[in-house]
C-alpha cells in the first residue's frame, strides 16, 4: 500500500493535471474568440492529453491501493491579448508542472518507493517534450511579423489530432 504522503502528492498532481486541461481549454476558447481556430484545435488536443495524464496517475494510485481524492479546480485565466502571450503562459505553466513532478520524484526516492519512482519516469520524459513543444511555438510566434505568417502557423497547428 502506498504511503500517505505519496498518495497526497499524487492527488495534488491529479488536480494540477486537470487544472492544466482547464487552462488549455480556456486558451482554446480565447483563440476561438480571436478567430484562430488552428491554435484553438491545438489547445483542445493539449487539454485532452492533460486529462489522460490525470487518469494515468489515477490508475496508478488505485493499483497501489491508494484513494483518489478530488479537490476544487482553480479558475483559469480567461483572456490573452495575443497568441504569443498565450503560448508563453503555456510554457511557463509546463515548467511549474515539471518542478512538481521532480518534487514527487525526490519524495519517492526519499521514501524508497521504487514503484512510484519508476512510474514517474514516464512523466519526467513527457515534461521534456511538453516544455520543448510549447517553447518551439513561442519562438516561432516571436518571429511572426505579419498576420499572413500567423495564419500559416494557425493552419499548421490546426492539424494536431486530425490524422
Ligand atoms: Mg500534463
Amino acid at each position: 500500500m502506498i504511503a500517505k504522503n505519496m498518495q497526497d502528492a499524487i492527488n495534488k498532481q491529479i488536480n494540477m493535471e486537470i487544472y492544466s486541461s482547464y487552462l488549455y481549454m480556456s486558451m482554446a476558447a480565447n483563440f476561438e474568440a480571436m478567430n484562430l481556430n488552428g491554435f484553438a484545435q491545438w489547445m483542445k488536443e493539449q487539454a485532452r492529453e492533460e486529462v489522460s495524464h490525470a487518469m494515468r496517475f489515477w490508475k496508478y494510485l488505485t493499483e497501489r491501493e491508494g484513494i483518489v481524492a478530488l479537490e476544487a479546480i482553480q479558475k483559469p485565466k480567461g483572456s490573452w491579448n495575443s497568441a504569443v502571450e498565450s503560448f508563453e503562459d503555456a510554457y511557463s505553466h509546463e515548467t511549474k508542472v515539471t518542478s512538481m513532478i521532480h518534487d514527487m520524484a525526490r519524495l519517492a526516492d526519499k521514501e524508497n518507493d521504487f514503484a512510484t519512482s519508476s512510474m514517474l519516469k514516464w512523466f519526467i520524459d513527457e515534461q521534456v517534450e511538453e516544455e520543448a513543444s510549447t517553447d518551439k511555438i513561442v519562438k516561432k510566434l516571436r518571429m511572426v511579423k505579419d498576420s499572413a505568417v500567423l495564419f500559416m502557423l494557425d493552419h499548421e497547428l490546426g492539424k494536431r489530432g486530425q490524422k
